[in-house]
């Protein structure tokens, strides 16, 4: 069976390179995207996801602007912070780093984001919006894992798609993501049972559990399509590479998949938040 690799730094290449002609025009017009990131205390992870993004915001002429609270942050302190960031007419996106110290109540401070500046996708109504077809900015992981399909032309349309998580950024979108395009989506989680078994009937699968080589491709039905959503330490998705590889007709590896078109997304929003300036 013919293979394809689910290149998402290609995907990601032809994305940045029409958003810097994007991001050029808007200039000339005196408008420059401005994405804000909020980073509360101290995770080397987290840290690392900000400046990654910090960075590719850099390399397209996005404005970024970081803001770092202590450990110690209240949620209200950081909801008038969000506010501030709500009200200041230069910044066109507010990105608040997941996850925020368990004293703070993380979707109360989600929801004081204002839709408009939403461009990750993290808000109450964004994502009610996105469930009933008409969010403007979903989820950036689930809108990557669309936009993948697009770009080569897999239609979700009467599919069954298998999702492997259940989570409000990934798992849960996606899932409402794929049914707008008239899949036929089955939602898995921790308590599912029988997993193998939903599996093997499934055209798509996406993968977003969080645990590293989860997904075997012996549960994979001969010419499913895989999306890997699956960050783990050492660049390891939630799908046994290998083996799965062996049953899709189309898989997305990692890293080089999901992640990088995430970005991207993330890029795109800003740059589409910035144009409604105009
Ligand atoms: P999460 O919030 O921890 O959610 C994990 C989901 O997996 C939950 O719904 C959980 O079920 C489910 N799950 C756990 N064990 C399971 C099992 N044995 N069988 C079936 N389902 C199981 O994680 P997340 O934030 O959605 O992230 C998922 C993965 O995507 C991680 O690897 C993360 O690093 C990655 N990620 C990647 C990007 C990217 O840019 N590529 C962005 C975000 C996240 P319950 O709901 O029942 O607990």
């Amino acid at each position: 069976m013919e293979k394809l690799i689910l290149d998402g730094k290609a995907v990601s290449k032809d994305i940045r390179s029409n958003l810097a002609v994007r991001v050029e025009e808007l200039q000339s017009k005196g408008v420059t995207p401005c994405l804000a990131t909020i980073l509360v205390g101290e995770n080397p992870s987290s840290e690392t996801y900000v400046k990654m993004k910090g960075n590719a915001c850099k390399k397209l002429g996005i404005q970024s602007e970081r803001i770092h609270l202590s450990s110690e942050t209240t949620t209200e302190e950081l909801v008038d912070t969000i506010n501030k960031l709500n009200h200041d007419d230069a910044v066109h996106g507010i990105l608040l780093q997941h996850p925020v110290p368990e004293q703070i109540d993380e979707r109360k401070a989600f929801d004081t984001i204002a839709i408009e500046k939403d461009v990750d996708g993290v808000t109450s109504t964004g994502y009610g919006q996105t469930a009933l077809g008409f969010g403007e900015y979903p989820s950036c992981t689930p809108a990557a894992i669309m936009t993948i399909l697009d770009y080569y032309d897999i239609s979700a349309e009467g599919k069954n798609a298998v999702v492997v998580g259940r989570s409000p950024i990934l798992g849960k979108p996606v899932s409402a993501l794929l049914l707008n395009e008239n899949a036929t989506v089955t939602t898995c989680h921790s308590r599912t049972k029988d997993l193998p078994d939903i599996l093997k009937r499934a055209d798509i699968v996406v993968a977003a559990i969080g645990k590293p080589s989860f997904i075997q491709g012996e549960w994979i039905k001969d010419g499913a399509v895989v999306l890997d959503a699956g960050y783990n330490k050492g660049n390891i998705g939630d799908v046994d590479y290998d083996s799965c590889y062996e049953k899709a007709s189309a898989i997305t590896p990692v890293p080089g998949g999901v992640g990088p078109v995430t970005i991207s997304m993330l890029l795109k929003h800003t740059v589409d938040a910035a144009a409604k300036k105009l």
